[in-house]
């Protein structure tokens, strides 16, 4: 997806003030002609959560998963603020070293590496990475002798919405034979990583993993390696719901088991790979209802307040232009993650219907989601969705065809002063 030819960023909200998004999207509403979905990314909230990352775990490097959000002024910004990157190809090396991230700020965190890519890391000197099975240390001895080794684990999670520990990451048990093969090639592991899984809703999972990690340090220690770098992988949530903050509570859990299990004075170095933390909330999804179908009496919903009995009555099928093979993959690939809808035009007081949300194409299982209680809705009318800045835009296909989205970035004057960005690369949103 082309993410730079409608990139805009702006002075809007120091302008404007802090301006309700609904009238920020309302305003970006094009009159006629080009009506593709489109997104407000929002760059002041990006560079928010780096400062609240270093303020609630100053001990944790944070190494941004480029794969959740690639867009160039998303990378120049996590660049610009310092952060480290997590890899997972050279294309993905290449885009990060072009605004002047050192090798030594990037982590190939792949466990099972193309051999093509793994030269190309060789050539660029991106030393630092992964691997969870002997075939990959075997091939790491023959194309990259001098990597530094990350032995990634299964971690002990009881919660997270995408799990990786089927696809990623040996056992516990795996640890010593793998290790002891590693010496046996002469290469040089340095650490262990761990990834919590995607949302991971369980804070103990990493005080649980990281003393399983203290163990394998000193498991290690017996083989003759002497570690000195913990990676506790991504899973941080990307926005809060309600007043309470899921993130402080695994930062305090992180930093307490940190505390106990990798006392400073041990100089152990700690890094992480979040990514939806980042951009989640930075995006928010503008998109439009292009058809609908009134579904037949009889599977109506029953709106207690609704004095119309008529409408109570009826329930829809929204045809949207953005879906599964758009912004939506991710969520549709795993059910129970359907975000938050909005009407545009503020219809809160109106009575709400049993309604369907479809994708574009002619793709029957593009479906976003089966049931969701909305105002009666005309073609044409816009939705938002908050919160979607996170495997989207970088899923973005255009198949049938179909339009793919627009993205419009906001930024303060501060923030762009700040990082150095430069104004004349943007455009400017009104
Ligand atoms: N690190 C690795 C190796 C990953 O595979 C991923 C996501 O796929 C991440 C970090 C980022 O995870 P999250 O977006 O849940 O923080």
């Amino acid at each position: 997806m082309d993410t730079t030819f409608e990139a805009t960023a702006t002075k809007y909200i120091e302008e404007h003030g802090d301006r309700d998004l609904r009238q920020i999207i309302t305003d970006k509403i094009p009159e006629g002609g080009d009506m593709r979905p489109f997104y407000i990314a929002n760059l002041d909230d990006i560079v928010n959560k780096h400062k609240r990352w270093e303020k609630l775990m100053p001990r944790v490097k944070p190494f941004y998963a480029v794969k959740c959000n690639n867009t160039e002024p998303v990378v120049k910004t996590i660049a610009a603020l310092g952060a480290g990157f997590d890899c997972a190809s050279s294309s993905e090396f290449q885009q990060v070293l072009k605004y002047g991230v050192q090798t030594d700020r990037i982590i190939y965190a792949h466990t099972c590496k193309d051999p093509e890519e793994l030269k190309r890391a060789s050539e660029l000197g991106v030393d630092l990475m992964t691997f969870d099975n002997e075939d990959e240390i075997v091939k790491i001895k023959r194309l990259f002798p001098d990597a530094k080794l990350v032995l990634r684990i299964v971690p002990q999670v009881r919660k997270a919405v995408y799990d990786m520990g089927k696809k990623f990451g040996c056992n516990v048990e795996d640890c010593q034979g793998l290790l002891l093969k590693a010496k046996e090639l002469e290469l040089n592991v340095i650490g262990i990583s761990f990834h919590g899984g995607s949302k991971c809703q369980d804070a103990f999972a990493y005080q649980h993993t990281i003393l399983l990690c203290r163990d394998i340090f000193d498991l290690a220690k017996t083989i003759g390696f002497n570690f000195n770098l913990l990676d506790i992988g991504g899973g941080f949530p990307g926005y809060e719901t309600g007043e309470h903050s899921f993130f402080s509570d695994i930062a305090n859990t992180i930093n307490d088991s940190l505390e106990e299990y990798f006392p400073e004075d041990e100089n152990v170095k700690v890094i992480a790979e979040p990514g939806c933390y980042y951009v989640e909330s930075a995006f928010t999804l503008a998109l439009r209802v292009i058809a609908r179908k009134v579904e037949q009496p009889g599977k109506w919903l029953k709106i207690e307040d609704s004095e119309n009995e008529d409408d109570t009555k009826k329930s829809f099928m929204y045809y949207l232009n953005d879906g599964l093979h758009g912004s939506f993959f991710f969520h549709i690939l795993f059910e129970d993650d359907v975000p938050d809808f909005y009407v545009v035009e503020n219809k809160d007081s109106m009575p709400v219907f049993k309604s369907s949300l479809w994708g574009p194409t002619c793709n029957p299982h593009d479906c976003i989601t089966q049931e969701i209680e909305l105002p009666e809705l005309d073609i044409g009318d816009w939705l938002y969705v908050p919160n979607m800045g996170a495997y989207t835009t970088v899923v973005v296909t255009s198949f049938n065809g179909m339009p793919t989205p627009k993205i419009h970035y906001i930024a303060s004057n501060d923030i762009i002063c700040e990082l150095g960005l430069q104004r004349n690369e943007f455009t400017t949103v009104n």
